[in-house]
This record gives C-alpha cells, structure tokens and sequence, in this order.
C-alpha cells in the first residue's frame, strides 16, 4: 500500500509510559477501559504518518507538492496493535485459525470494483440486477447456463448465496461449503467479542468525527507554529478537468504536470492537498480559487458551472486523521467480512440509536463526506449489514424511513449516483421479501411517489396538469429525481404470489400517489394546432417523454400485480374510474350533438380537435385501458363495476372513456393529412416516440386497447359514427356527398378530406385487427410477441440485436426467455457467411401467411417494404399477387361484440359508398388506397364469418343486400382498377368459400364462369408484368450506362470540374467493398478504357522463343521481349504511351514507416522502415499537380473540425479519385530497365566471378581514396587498370552493360524523383525527433546513416525499395500465394515501378533535385558498403540483412563506375554484373545459414513435426564426391557456430579433466596434450544441414525473385507451380544460380573462397567466445536468414477470460489507481492505460494518449489496440484513428461494442485474422483514411486515446 520511499522515515520512539497495549489490557482489567482510550491513541498517532515536502522547481518556477500519508506503518503502529487487543497474543495466528474455520459467510457479498466483470444467469436470476463475481460465476452451475457478462460500474455486489436472488443454483461450490460451518467460533470468545465492542465503537466514533468535520480551523490557529495547514479541492462533477488545471497552475502556481496529477487525484478520491503552508497563505489560496469564477462554456446546460470550486482550510493533524480514518474504515470492512460474529458485533453496535453513529446517522451525512469517504461507508455498510438477512432487513428499514431526506441531499448534491448512499437501494428494493415487507409495513410505494411528486414534479404543476419549461437547469435537477422511479421500479420487479392485506393496502396507498401524478399528467404538454404562423419556437417535449419512459414500467408493473389479485383489481379499478371523473381534460362539459349516417344516430361529443388542445399524454385513459384487460379474468365486467361505481355517485359512459384518445388519434391523422404543419418539428417527434419500441407499450398499444372496449361496449353503428364525427366525416359518409362536392373547387382542403379518409379506414383496421393482445382475444404473451416478429421479420432479415432492440423490453428478466423461445418457433437462424456477415433470423415460410400489411407499428418505410416483399413472394410462387389481411385470433367474452362492427348498417354502407366511387369514373372524392382498405376490412369481415367464433356474425346474408358481390365483380372487370384486381379476385375467392358454406345450392351457378376466367386471367397478367419489369429494367440499365458515357465525355472535355462529381457519385457505392474493389475497377477500366493490365501474351511467346532457358540472370538468361506500354491518363482520359522523352507519367503512392516484419524488438535497430503503396493508376504527372493544388484548396476549404494538422514536413494525404485508395506521393512510372540497357548475348564473353570481386574490392578502395575536395570519381580505366584483372575494356563493359549514350529522360522526371525523394524524407522525419538515444557505434554498416546526415539518405529510397518488397514476400507467404500467381495490380504495379525508379534515380542526373545524393556522399557510402563485403572489413555477415544488401549493391555501387562521362551510363538491368551481385549476396546467406545451423534443434524440430518423413537431402548427400563430403564437413566443423561452440565446451571439459588427473598424479609432458575434440559429423548431419539451409534460404530467394522479375522484365518460366509453394530448385533455376547446393563446397570455385572469406570474419570467433561464456558482455545481433513471420498477440478465446486478465490491474503511472480503460497492444500485448488523465505521456511537444504513445515507437506510427472492457478494436495512426469490428463475436455471429448485450463471447480466427492482414499487407491507414471519409463519423480525440 504504501508507495513511498520507507527509509526517510523517523519512526518516533517508544513511548516513556508503558506500550498502548499493556495500557489498554490493565485499564480492561479494571473496567476502566472506555473508547476514548483509543480515539486519543489514533488522535495522537496518526499525524505522525502525515508527511509533505514543498519543492520548488527551479527552472520553472513551479511548486510541487509531495504530500503522503504512510498507510504501512499506520498499519504496523496502529490497527496491528489494536488487532492484537482485540485477537489477544499472536493475532495473525488466530485470524489464520479463523480463516481455517471457514465461517466466512453464506453469501459472497463481494464488492465491485469500476470495471470488473459480472455476470448474470438468463435462467436463474430472479431479476437482471443479481449477480456474481468472476470467482462465484466460475465456481457455480450458472457457467453452463445462458449468461450475460458486462462490468460493474462500481459498487454493486455479488449476490452469491443470496436465496432471493436465483429461482435455483443459489450456491457457488465454495459459498455451498460455507452453509455447513457453524456459526459460532472457538476463537471469537466471550472475552474477545467484548474487547471488540469496544474497539468498533471506538473506531465507528473517530471515523464518524472525523471524515464529517470540514471546517476551517479556527481562529487559533493563526498563531500557529509556521506551516502546519493544508487547504485542500474537493471535487464536484460541474467542473471539468481542464478548468481546474487552469485554476491551479494559474492561482496555485502549480506545474502543468502537477497540476494535472493533483486533478486525477481529485477525480479518484474526491478530494486533494494542494498546498501546505502556514494558515494564511493557505487560506489566500483559498480565497483566490473561491474568488476565480471560472468562465463557462455552456451555462445553459449547467447552472452550477458558474459555482466556484470547494475548497477548504485543514490543519495537517486533521487531514492526517482523516488519512487515517479511511484506512481505518477500509481495514474495518476487510476484518468484519472474517466472521459472522464480528458483523453481529457491528450490526447490533450501529443499530444503537443514541450513537453518533447510528445507521440514521451514517446514510444522512454521506452527503457530507468526499467520494472516497462515501464509498469507504458504502462498502462497510455492505460488508457489515448485507451479509446477514436480519441485518439486511434492518438496513432496508432504516434506509426507508430517512429515503426522503437522503433523495433530496442527492438531489442537491451533484456527484454521481454512484457514490450516494441512495445507490444503496439496488441493493436492498431488489430482495423481494424486503420489498414487500417494507410496501406493507413502511408504506415505502407511496413514500417513493410521494417524494418524487414532492421533489420533481410538483413544481411545475399548473392549472391541474403538468407543464414543463424550457430551464434547462431545472432538467438535470429532474434526471437526477428520475432515480427514485428506478428504486420503484427494483421496489415492484417482482409479484407476490399472495398479497395480504397489510401488503394490499400498502401497495394500494401507493396506487393513489400514483394516480396522483398520472392525474397531472393526463393531457400535459398539450398542443394545439396553429394556423397563421408558425410556432414562435419548438415548445419542450423531452421531458414529458422521459418522464413518461421511466415511469412507464412501474405503471406495467401496477397493472400487472393487479391482474393477479380480484380485490387489488376491483380496488384499483374504481380508484381510476374516479380519477378519470375528477379529471377535465377533453371531457369536462363538452356539448354534445346528434349526427346521423345510414339511417342511425349518435349524440356525439363536439371537442373540435383542430382548434382546441390535444395531448399526446393520456396515462390516465391508458391506466383504465390496462386495468380493463384484466378485468374478464376474474369475472367482472363494465357493467358489473359500473353499479359498483354508480353507488360512489361516479359515472364513466363509454362516450367519455374513449373521448380523449378519439382526440388524440384524430390529432395524429391531421398531422398526416398535413393539417399541423406549422406546429413545427417537436410535434413530429413526440408522435415519431408515441409509436417507438421504447414508448409505445405504454402508449399506442394501450390507445388501441381503449378503442377497442369502445367498439364493444357500444353500439358498433354509434361507434363509428363517433368516430367518423371527430374525423370531420360525416358528410362524406352520406350518400349525396358526390353531388355536393361537385359544386365545390378541389382545393388543399379537399386534398386533406382524402387524406383523413385514408386515416380513418386505416384506424379502423387497427380497431379490429390489432387484438394479439391477452385481454382482447385469446392470446397469451408470448403470442403478442409472436405476431411481433412475424411482422417485423415480413420486411426484411434480422441478425439477434437488431430485433432484441426493435422489441419492448419486458418487466422482468424473464422477458429474454420467452424471447428466445418464441423466436426459434417462428424464425431459423442462418449462420453468417464470410467475416463481415451477420448471422440472421428469417421467418419461416408458412407464417408469411399471417402478414397483416397495416400492422400498427410499422412505420411508412417498413410497411411500403414489407408489402412490396410479400407481392414478390406470392408473385414467386404464382398466388394473386396482393396482400390480404390474416385470419384473427378470437376475441375474449367482453369484447366479442366487436365483430359486430363488420356486418353494421354504417360499416356495410361506407363499404358500397366507396365501391361505387371507385366504379364511377367521375368521382372525386375516392382514391385507390380507399379501396385497398375497404377490400382488407371486407377480408377481415368474410374471415371472421369462416372462423365461426361468433354466433351473431351474419356478414354473408347481410352484404347480400348490400349487393357487395355484385360489386366486387364489376370492379374485378374495370380497367381502371387494374392494380387491385388480384385483391379483388382474393376477396371474391374467399367470399365464395362464405357462399359454399352458408347456401350449398346457389355455389355452382354463374359466379364459377367468373371464377374461371379470373383464373386464366391471373398468371398471364402476372407473367406479362414480369417480362414488362424486366424490360423496364432493361430500359433503365441501358440509361444509366449512356448516362455514364455521356459523363465520361464530359469529363474529358473538363476534367477537373467534372470528376468532383463523377467521384462523388461513384464513391458511395464503393464504399462498402473494399476487397472487391480491385477486381471490379479492373473490370471497370477494360470495358471503357481498353487499359492494358499486365502483359500476359508475350510471356508466352517469349518462352516458345526460348525454350531451354528460364533464367532471368547469368550466362544463360532470357532476353526480355518488349510489351505495350500505353495507358490511358485517369485524369484527362487521354492515351498516353511510356517514351523517355515524353511527358512523365506517375502513378498514386502512399509512403509510411513502417515495423511490421522486424518481429524483434530491436533489429534494424528499433528504427522503422520506410514502406511504399500504390494503387497502380496511372496519369501525367502534369495532371497530376493540378488535381494535387485542387485537392489543396480542397482540404482548406473543408470544416476545420475533419482537418487533420499538417505540419510543414507531412505529407499532404489525398485519394486517387478513381478508387479512393490513398495517397501522399506519387510514384514515376516508367518503361521496363532492359530498354535502356540492351541485353548482350553471353556468348559474346564476358568477365568471370573471380575478376567481378577482384574489381569490387579495388573499387572499394578507389572510392575511399577519392579526395573530398578535389573530387574525382575513378574511371572505368583506372579500376581495371588497378584491379590487374583484364586489360579488355570491351569484356567489361559488355560485362556491366555500359550504356555509350545515356538515355535523355525528359526534364520533368527529374522533378517526379525529386518529389518522390521528398516525400521519402518527410514520411521518416516523424520518426526522428523521438528517436532513441544515437545508436550506439558498431561496426554495421546501417551506423554510416547516424554518422553523417548525407549519408543517411543515400540508402532510404533503395532501402524503401528492399524493405516494401521483403513486406510483399511475407504477405504473399502468409496468404499462400507462390510467385507465379497472378498479383493484383496494385503489388505489381507497386514493386516494378519502384525497382524502376530505384534503378533510374541514380543515372538521371539534375541539379534542381537537391535531395539526391550528392556522388561524393554516395561514393563514401559505397565505399564502407564494398568495405563490408568484399573485405570482410565491417561488421560480419551474421548482421547483414542480405537482400537489402543485395539492393544497396545493385543500385548505389555500378553506377559509380560509369558517372565519370556523362555520356556513358550503367543501368542495372540483368547484366553479368549484376548477375554476380545476387551470387555474391546469396553465397553470403548461404554462409550465414550454413555456420547458424543448430543440429540438435534440427533435430528436434524434424522429430517434432515430420518424424517418418524420409531426409529429403539423403539421397543427394550420398551421392556427392567424397571430396566435397569431405568440404563440407571440413567447413562445419571449422564455422558452424553452434559445433564450435559445443566443440570448446568439451574441449574444455577435457582439458579440465586431463589437468585435475594431472594434479592428482602428474604424467609426462607429451601424453595426451595432443588430444583434441572433434565433433561428429555425418552424412545424416550433412542432409539435415542442407535441408536447413534450403528452408533459410526461402525467403532470400523469393525476395530476390520477385526483384529480379521488375529489374530484367523476364517473367517466371511455366515450370513455376502457381498453385504450390515456391521450391528452392525452381527459384535458383530462375535467378540462374547453381541449385546443387554441392558445387558451392568445391574447392576449386571462387564459391568456395567467398564463403570462407565471409565465415571468417573474426566477429563470428567472437561471438563463438560470447556462447561459450555468455555472462561476457554482450553478443551479437543476429538478422535471421529467415524472419520469423509476424503474428499479432495470440488472444484468450473466451472473452470473459481476457476481461478477467485485466480486472486487477493498475495504471504504471499510479499504483494505486486501476486502470479505467485497460487497452491491449496487439502487436507486442503491452497492456496501456488508454485514454486516461493519469497516463498523457510527451511526444515531440504534444501530451497523448498511452495508446498514440506506445503506437508511436511499436507500429511506427500505428496501432491496434483492443479496448478491452469496451470489447473495441481501435486503428491509431497519425493522430487519426478508426474503430474496426473486433475479433469477439457471440453466437449470433456479431460483436458487442460497449458489452451492451453481455452475450457470452468467443474469439472469431477469420475476423482477428482480418485484422491481421490488414496489418501486414500495410492498410491500416487506408483503413483510417477510409473509415474517416464518410462525413457522419463523429470526431474524435484520437490522439488521446
Ligand atoms: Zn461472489
Ligand atoms: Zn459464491
Ligand atoms: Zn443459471
Ligand atoms: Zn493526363
Ligand atoms: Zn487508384
Ligand atoms: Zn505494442
Ligand atoms: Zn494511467
């Protein structure tokens, strides 16, 4: 615990009196021992740990503060002795026994910590608030179960072995063994338990006294002696960070850094020490923070922001008591969790009333105390009080009687809920038991309500109903109230079994204090319709709907125990029926008037909706509704009830139930019909939440309910006429209406009339057709949830979260059973296919049948999808295309008479009315959708006669007289009605089925001649539609492609102007495919651009040419065969032809750092590589600048927020605008090097590999001799000259290819290298402010680039070249692709126009291209290069990374030879030279891997992993000449590292021997001296041996492969396999070299010779010695022949298991901190402290994050970081960053960001090796880039991360 340093600590001396100790046991014995003996020993001692130190800074000027208090030896000195009082002697002795006995506790109890798991059982927990820690969950049945997992916010605890919180597996394993223990102790004594009682007072009164006291010391103080006070900051949640380290390091002069530890301090604990001084000056302080005001930046959102910050004045003893009375209590909370006892102690001690310390006492002054001090209570309360269940209810009942006072301190105080004692109630209102004891006996129902009544809402009550205002401030005021309906919520979750009547009348109390405030909500926030001008400003609606969402639950929960007990219900019921009376709203002495339709009357209520207000609110009618539902089930009735009711002289007629909804719905229908446009956008969103899954249940769902006991209860023809009135109908409703209009003009308010027609005819199909609901018809819950999915599985696919959150959530746990048991009836689940797909759910076919296209809660959008998905189907599957309505489940006793609506007089007659408009050509007031909904409520009609359910029902007889048939075959004939013939056709169908069924004898007359043609008429009318679409299809496809055409044109004319928009436009539909994208835009260019890709013809010319040869190098190479090389510019659109002297052409490139493949920590010496990307599309370089300055100005215009900062030396990123790949260079494109450099037949002569290095090493030592000032590179002459190898310059330059006239490369390519080069520069310039201390000095050649800044650059281009094609090899590797398999473009395109840019940089000369290395430079730098190889005279070959040697030599060495006359040149291009060059680098690999093979590790990998697998090498060794036999073991035994080690040792071995026999008898000189140790080597070695090497020399081979491919332009010969891995012998067939691996052992060759000279290098004999003795110093950094490939950080595969890894750690920066977001490095698995206050290290002059901080130096600049409580996968780079889909998926085959489902999670291979590829194949800046470029990415802090 204690984190400072122990040494400067003075521990004072021991009292002169006897030990405390010995004090306290004879004070006992003399019963004189009281509290305050111990009070005054904690006074007296604790300061004694208080210990600060004040130093200034002196550079800055700053104070820093060290303050501590020295909790160990707190410890040591105070609690240990008072444990030892208490225990007796030897305590840690008797708390072990203690522990032994196992008396822990039943229950778990454990308290959680911010951020640790928890898990909950979908099965067995009684509610989603029980849950257990990770080390119960692990240990019980519930693992096996269906769990949910999320983190605890803090606080909560584990509800393991409590019986009330699981239906079954109660028990973890290790608290089922804790049942048996007994309760009492042979260690707690008598005597025991009464020292404790005395100690637990006393530490209860010191702790009590002291955390509360926060004054200001007292006026004596100021004669204090010097600097004994501390004033301190409290912390409050109004101010933010920032503000307060302004206020501190501009008033407190603290540092910035101190100042930003001390505001993380403040946030942890609540509280900190920021200054110790004398009274005064701490006192100034004070008054200086009191007096800053600190400006805010939003007063609206937060009144309290203008408050200053809490501060206050200690004296340093106080704050040292303080210190120590947390400790205290945090030690009390361990101690008491030891034994049932000790709670009993503790319990019976705090329920002492008189006590300062009394429970009343405790939760009333947490409002007192700092964070830190609350969650020290909170968590003693818990381990003292929750563990037992008499404690447990003790607790709950005191909690209850202060719940008033405690909500309104928390209401006015403004820390989170988290640390007030109210977030107490979870654990408490949840026990079932305890919730209904205290509903009974504390009336704690009504006192919630009541409180929250009193507290929230009262206040804005005006004239009776609700009224809320804009003030903001008064609204965080409100969500913090909205607590209290939470508890109730816990307080209800669940339903006795049986109520008794103490329970009854408590829970009826709190009925009426919930009436009461659904009395005031009733009709609040109401509106009404503007019609001059529009609304001043958007009235408030939030609030009301928040207040309605939280209360929405209690109120289903209200109904719901109702529903279970007939005298709640009964009780209940007229308890509404008399709210309902009393209350005004709509219904209070509206005028009522008589209005007729078809022959019937209804005095109907006038309530003009249009001009009088109307509310979306109407809890009190929806309560009634809700009630009502129940009422069938225990036999009562309306009218049952209503004698009851009348008796209390209150009357509710049906009229007036439905009044207020009527209002409401005719309200909504305006809105659509247009009628409330100038109410402005907060109506449209109160009625977009009235029909949300979040709001509905409680809101459209109950409207219906309310409706619908209208319709049943009168009479149907009254009903509607009711309905018709407040719809503004009734006059179309009359037969004569047509004539009527006639005479009037068609204007808006016609077109509205057909618009409320429309919703009309809609709500009454709702009316009759929405009863999948228990209570209306026969259904049960789980029905309703059926019929839910149905529909919403009609308009599309769901994957298991989008339809879990477009489904209410139900009351309790159980909710997310029936759901799942629901959905597997009605829906499969197809598994996802590929990595980014869902799993999804799709209905099943029958149930398609069941589709009700007006389905209540569809929106316009879901039902126009829904629909148009049914016609297909039943179009598929040659039913009438049309949707009808579905047969409806039979309504319940009191609603039956429901039915009765379909065969009404009003019904039937609206029903003809509109047929016969629909027939008559002239009307006007008929639209086709009236039709549609008058076929759907006939359908209805005709089906609930085939149902046979009610008797009554007589539709078919009384349409007849209707002649409703007649009609509807006339409309099947009309033309005009063409769309809704096959509804028509549906309708007559089943009203036939109706006709068989009531009159037998009339089915077979005339209307069958119709059925019949309907028939035929059908699937022709349906097949003709189909080939009509398609068609049309077509039509439109041919459009759209001249469309494109037409562009493409335009394009060309301007292009600049045009691609904006054409990019724009295409942009979007790329967006979504990332990995097709190459192959499509391929396939986009051929088709409109004749773009040539790759050449593939020629290839195979080339080699019926060549038959024999496949090399590309050597004697016996091929020669190139020239392609085409005509583009076509992708920004002008014009053909443009690679020549030298033409225009430069370029080509999009993105450079980045990059360590992806140095998987060692260390090599390459912890710098990173530069890598190089390209798309591959091509275009003038002069076009390119003018769309490069477009983009500029581009990126200036754009919003400053998406702007990333770039700095001078950046590189400005842009997209190539054909496929948006992004890019921050361009890249020169240019024709194939063999057409610069033509290929000399071998035949001709050449020079020989001996006389290659000979001129090598004299080269080397030319170039180092060149005078640096009076410069002179050496001639081809004089190297020859001096080598003394061949007098014959022609050999030589036939041997180099001497170019006589260089090419003349336009003007510009000079520009297009230099930029590259710059871009080169500015892309490494990131990385070298930051970079590590200056590489210590070695004799590797990389150490040239520290010495010298000249030299650095030299070997960045060719370097970038080596490392991107070493990237491409890996990847090729790891996605299995050999060399032969066709690359995409982009690799392609990428690795030749680099090589051949590399290759011609160093021949075009310029003098405006400052950046290329200046000959001179170079000429030293190949000098060292040559040095190294060719004489051994640098570091050893072990160091070298042999294929960037390779490059290095291939570009930055020949051309040194030629740069004396400008008029010759030497381009590397498959020359003998170069052909020496890759036999030089492989003979030096080929050594390398030769004396690292280790035999034994060989060995046992070989037994490991092919045990029977024959030595493929066996065969050849034996074959070979003894001779060579013989060399190669000679140059093992003489080099192998590995044998030369294992040679010393027992060299050594024996030479200690024969000198310890020689000590014991002393021998003749000459015996044994001789004897030395040879290490076996045979055949089998030998073949073990080459099959290693081979292996290493893969890679090198496969690099150079593909180098050589883009150098000479001789593609792969056929004999390379495409479809199985690259083998050695074909790789070395290609490069031209020996595949024997034999002939390089010959003595004879130079091989021979250049292999012995690289192994002897005398760093090797070296590293020998290192082996043998590794303690001396340090070894060698060996590069691998072989990298090991890279892999990202392998991950636990149950997600539960990474999250549990990290719960315990803590932040490197504060060890007493967790860490808050625990993020993963998932390169190197660091584990870093992201996005976090206490972890913001310095790069260059920025303060970051963790995560930007460690990418920095890990990924060069990038990163991938899982965040491992969110379950996120974060992409870092440059200040930009992305989310991405992380590895972690449940069974539904989808992610969990954020842990909001808390479905168990397993780790997906295929999507973390996604990730993984992105990350090697170098995109996850492109993934950034791309991720960012959709404008709705909300910004964020990246670089904080
Ligand atoms: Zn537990
Ligand atoms: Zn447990
Ligand atoms: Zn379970
Ligand atoms: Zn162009
Ligand atoms: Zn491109
Ligand atoms: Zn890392
Ligand atoms: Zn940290």
């Amino acid at each position: 615990m204690d984190r400072y340093d122990m040494e400067d600590v003075v521990v004072a001396p021991p009292a002169e009196c006897s030990s405390p100790l010995k004090e306290w046991r004879l004070k006992l014995q003399a019963g004189t021992l009281t509290r305050n003996d111990f009070i005054e020993f904690f006074k007296r001692e604790s300061p004694k740990f208080f210990d600060y130190q004040n130093m200034m800074k002196t550079d800055t000027n700053a104070l820093t503060l060290k303050c501590m208090f020295k909790e160990a030896l707190a410890k040591e000195e105070i609690i240990d002795v008072v444990v030892e009082f208490i225990m007796g002697d030897n305590p840690v002795s008797a708390l072990e026994k203690l522990r032994l006995e196992g008396n822990t506790a039943t229950v778990c109890g454990k308290v959680f910590k911010n951020g640790e798991p928890t898990y909950s059982c979908r099965e067995c927990g009684v509610d989603p608030t029980c849950v257990l820690c990770v080390n119960c969950f692990k240990r019980s049945a519930h693992r096996f179960h269906k769990y949910k997992m999320s983190t605890s916010g803090g606080g909560g605890c584990c509800d393991c072995g409590d019986d009330e919180a699981w239906k079954k597996d109660h028990y973890c394993q290790l608290h089922l063994a804790n049942r048996k223990n007994p309760l009492e102790s042979k260690i707690i004594t008598e005597a025991v338990l009464e020292r404790a009682v005395i100690c637990f007072g006393a530490i209860l009164s010191f702790c009590v006294n002291y955390l509360e006291i926060e004054p200001n010391a007292s006026l004596q103080c100021l004669d204090g002696d010097g600097a004994q006070f501390c004033t301190v900051l409290y912390n409050d949640e109004s101010h933010t960070f920032d503000q307060v380290i302004q206020t501190l390091t501009k008033i407190a002069k603290c540092g910035h850094k101190d100042a930003m530890e001390i505001v993380a301090a403040i946030d942890r604990e609540g509280r900190a020490v920021v200054k110790c001084d004398t009274f005064k000056e701490c006192n100034d302080l004070k008054t200086a923070i009191e007096n800053q005001m600190i400006p805010s930046n939003n007063l609206l959102l937060n009144q309290r922001n203008s408050q200053s910050l809490r501060t206050s004045v200690l004296h340093t003893r106080a704050v040292a008591c303080q210190q120590f009375a947390l400790q205290l209590l945090g030690w009390f909370q361990e101690f008491l969790v030891c034994h049932y006892l000790f709670r009993k102690t503790f319990a019976g001690l705090v329920q002492r009333k008189q006590e300062a310390f009394c429970i009343r006492h405790i939760l009333e002054y947490d409002v007192k105390l700092w964070k830190t001090a609350r969650t020290c209570w909170h968590r003693l309360l818990i381990s003292g009080m929750l563990m037992e269940y008499d404690n447990k209810m003790v607790l709950a009942q005191e909690f209850s009687r202060r719940y008033a006072t405690i909500v309104e301190d928390f209401i006015s105080d403004d820390h989170d809920h988290a640390f007030s004692i109210v977030s107490l109630s979870v654990q408490l209102f949840t026990v079932p038991s305890i919730a209904h004891h205290l509903i009974a006996q504390e009336g704690i129902f009504d006192k919630l309500l009541h409180t929250f009544y009193h507290v929230a809402i009262e206040k804005f009550i005006q004239n009776r109903t609700l009224h809320f205002s804009k003030n903001t401030a008064s609204l965080t005021f409100f969500k913090r109230a909205n607590y209290i309906l939470y508890d109730l919520r816990y307080l209800l979750s669940l339903k006795p079994e049986v109520l008794n009547n103490d329970l009854r009348n408590g829970f009826l109390e709190g009925c009426r204090a919930l009436m009461r405030v659904l009395n005031v909500m009733q009709g609040m926030e109401s509106i009404t319709r503007q019609t001059g001008q529009h609304m001043d400003y958007e009235p408030e609606w939030e609030c009301a709907f928040n207040l309605h969402i939280k209360l929405a639950t209690t109120i289903s929960q209200v109904i719901e125990w109702a529903a279970s007990d007939v005298k709640l219900l009964r009780k209940l019921y007229k308890m509404t029926v008399r709210a309902l009376v009393g209350n005004s709203f709509i219904v209070g002495g509206e005028k009522a008037e008589a209005k007729s339709v078809a022959g019937h009357v209804a005095n109907c209520l006038m309530y003009d909706v249009s001009s009088k207000p109307v509310s979306i609110h109407l809890p009190l009618s929806r309560f009634y509704s809700g009630i009502y539902l129940h009422l069938g089930a225990h036999d009562m009735t309306y009218d049952s009830l209503q004698t009851e009711t009348e008796g209390l002289n209150i009357k509710l007629t049906p009229r007036e139930i439905i009044e207020p909804v009527l209002c409401t719905h005719a309200m909504i229908a305006q809105v659509a019909a247009g009628m409330w446009r100038r109410n402005g956008y907060s109506l449209l969103h109160q009625l977009y939440f009235y029909r949300n899954v979040r709001c509905r249940v409680e809101m459209l769902d109950r409207d219906i309910v309310c409706l619908q006991i209208g319709a049943s209860l009168m009479e149907s023809n009254e009903f509607l006429i009711h309905v018709l009135n407040k719809f503004n109908l009734i006059n179309w409703a009359q037969a004569n209406y047509e004539t009527v209009l006639a005479e009037a003009t068609e204007d808006e308010e016609f077109m509205r009339q057909l618009s409320m027609i429309d919703e009309f005819l809609e709500l009454l199909i709702v009316i009759i057709g929405e009863r999948w609901m228990p209570g209306v018809s026969l259904v049960t819950e789980e029905d309703r949830l059926r019929k839910e999915i149905i529909q919403l599985l009609c308009t599309k696919s769901y994957s298991h979260s989008e339809l879990s959150r477009a489904l209410p959530d139900g009351n309790s746990g159980n909710s997310d059973n029936i759901f799942e048991d629901v959905i597997n009836t009605v829906a499969s689940f197809k598994k996802p296919v590929g990595v980014d797909g869902k799993g999804v759910y799709e209905l099943k076919e029958h149930l398609f049948e069941e589709f009700n296209v007006y389905f209540y809660h569809y929106t316009k959008e879901d039902k126009s999808k829904a629909e148009e998905l049914q016609r297909e189907r039943r179009k598929a599957k040659k039913q009438l295309v049309c949707c009808p309505p579905p047969m409806l489940p039979q309504l319940t006793p009191a609603f039956t008479s429901m039915a009765n609506i379909l065969q009404c007089n009003v019904f039937l007659s609206i029903c003809t009315l509109i047929m016969d408009r629909a027939l008559d050509a002239h009307s006007r007031s008929f639209t086709e959708s009236h039709l549609q909904k008058i076929l759907h409520l006939l359908g209805f009609a005709i089906q609930e006669e085939l149902s046979e359910h009610y008797p009554f029902l007589s539709f078919y007889e009384r349409s007849q007289k209707y002649g409703i048939l007649d009609k509807l075959d006339e409309l099947a004939r009309c033309p005009r009605l063409e769309a809704h013939r096959d509804f028509v056709l549906w309708t007559i169908k089943r009203y036939k089925q109706l006709q068989v069924k009531q009159a037998p004898s009339t089915s077979a007359a005339g209307p069958s001649g119709l059925q019949q043609s309907a028939g035929d008429e059908q699937p022709l009318s349906s097949e003709e539609q189909a080939r009509q679409e398609k068609e049309a299809r077509a039509r439109l496809a041919a459009e759209r492609r001249a469309k494109i055409m037409a562009q493409m044109k335009n394009a060309q004319k301007s292009f600049m102007k045009s691609n904006a928009e054409m990019f724009a436009a295409t942009g979007d539909k790329e967006s979504g495919q990332d990995q097709d994208r190459d192959r499509d835009l391929e396939g986009a260019i051929t088709g409109v651009m004749e773009w040539e890709d790759i050449p593939t013809d020629e290839e195979e010319q080339g080699a019926v040419a060549l038959k024999q040869s496949v090399s590309c190098l050597g004697p016996d190479r091929r020669s190139y065969q020239v392609s085409d090389t005509a583009f076509k510019c992708i920004l002008c659109f014009e053909n443009c032809a690679i020549t030298r002297s033409g225009p430069p052409l370029v080509s999009f490139a993105f450079v980045q750092t990059s360590r992806v493949i140095y998987t060692t920590p260390n090599q390459h010496q912890g710098r990173s590589a530069l890598h190089m990307s390209c798309c591959g599309h091509v275009m003038h370089y002069s076009c390119w600048q003018e769309y490069y300055s477009n983009e500029a100005v581009k990126e200036l215009r754009r919003p400053q927020r998406n702007r990333v900062a770039v700095g001078l030396t950046d590189n400005a990123e842009f997209h190539c605008p054909y496929c948006r790949t992004l890019s921050n260079t361009v890249l020169p494109v240019s024709e194939p090097l063999p057409a610069f450099s033509p290929v000399v037949p071998a035949s001709e002569g050449c020079l020989p590999l001996d006389s290659f290095v000979e001129i090598m090493r004299t080269l080397a030592g030319e170039l180092a001799g060149a005078n640096a000032f009076t410069w002179q590179l050496p001639s081809v002459a004089n190297i020859l000259r001096k080598s003394d190898v061949v007098g014959d310059m022609a050999l030589f330059e036939r041997s180099v290819q001497l170019i006589q006239d260089p090419p003349q490369l336009s003007d510009n390519y000079a520009d297009v290298l230099a930029s590259f080069r710059k871009a080169l520069r500015n892309a490494m310039q990131s990385q070298l402010p930051n970079h590590k201390a200056p590489a210590p000095p070695s004799t590797n050649f990389d150490s040239l680039e520290v010495e010298a800044t000249g030299l650095e650059v030299v070997a960045q281009l060719w370097d970038t070249c080596s490392y991107t094609l070493q990237a491409l090899e890996i990847y090729l590797f790891e996605i299995q692709k050999p060399l032969k398999a066709e690359l995409p473009m982009r690799h392609q395109s990428c690795a030749t126009n680099l090589v051949r840019a590399c290759a011609l940089s160093s021949t075009v000369a310029s003098a405006c291209d400052s950046h290329r290395p200046v000959p001179r430079v170079q000429a030293e730098w190949a000098a060292r290069l040559l040095d190294t190889v060719f004489n051994q005279k640098g570091s050893s070959v072990l160091e070298w990374d042999c294929f960037r040697t390779l490059v290095q030599l291939q570009f930055g060495v020949l051309n040194l030879m030629a740069a004396e006359k400008a008029s010759q040149a030497i381009i590397p291009s498959g020359s003998m030279f170069d052909f020496y060059i890759l036999q030089t680098m492989f003979l030096a690999n080929l050594t390398k891997a030769v004396i690292c093979f280790d035999v034994e590790k060989a060995q046992v990998k070989r037994a490991d992993e092919t045990p029977h697998l024959e030595l493929s090498q066996l065969a050849y060794v034996e074959m070979l000449p003894s001779k060579i036999q013989e060399n190669m073991v000679a140059f093992y035994r003489r080099y192998n590292i590995p044998a030369r080690v294992l040679q010393r040792r027992k060299q050594q071995q024996l030479d200690d021997e024969r000198q310890h026999r020689e000590g014991e008898e002393p021998q003749p000189q000459n015996q044994n001296q001789e004897q030395t140790v040879v290490i076996p080597c045979e055949q089998h070695t030998l073949a073990l041996l080459l099959e290693y090497v081979q292996r290493q020399m893969s890679s090198f081979l496969r690099c150079s492969s593909l180098f050589y491919r883009c150098l000479t332009d001789v593609d792969y010969p056929d004999t390379f396999p495409t479809d199985q891995p690259d083998r050695f012998e074909l790789m070395c067939q290609y490069l031209g070299l020996e595949s024997q691996l034999g002939a390089y052992f010959d003595m004879e060759t130079v091989y021979a010779t250049m292999m012995h000279s690289f192994a002897s290098h005398p760093d090797i004999s070296r590293e020998v010695a290192h082996r043998c003795q590794p303690e001396s110093g340090s070894g060698l950094e060996v590069v691998p022949c072989l990298r090991p490939l890279p892999r990202l950080k392998p991950l636990f595969d149950d997600y539960s298991d990474l999250i549990n890894s990290v719960s315990d750690i803590f932040c490197p920066n504060n060890e007493r901190e967790e860490m808050k977001t625990p993020t993963m490095c998932l390169i190197c698995g660091a584990i870093l402290c992201g996005q976090s206050y206490c972890c913001q290290p310095e790069l260059g002059m920025m303060t970051v994050g963790a995560c930007t901080h460690h990418a920095h130096d890990c990924g060069a600049e990038v990163g991938i970081f899982l965040r491992i409580r969110d379950c996120q996968v974060v992409y870092l780079g440059r200040g930009k960053g992305c989310y991405v889909q992380p590895p972690y998926l449940d069974e539904y085959g989808e992610t969990d960001q954020g842990l909001r489902r808390g479905n168990p999670l397993r780790l997906c291979q295929s999507a973390y090796s996604k990730i993984f590829l992105q990350w090697l194949s170098h995109g996850l800046h492109e993934e950034i880039a791309r991720l960012n470029d959709n404008t709705n990415v909300p910004v964020t802090q990246w670089h904080h991360m």
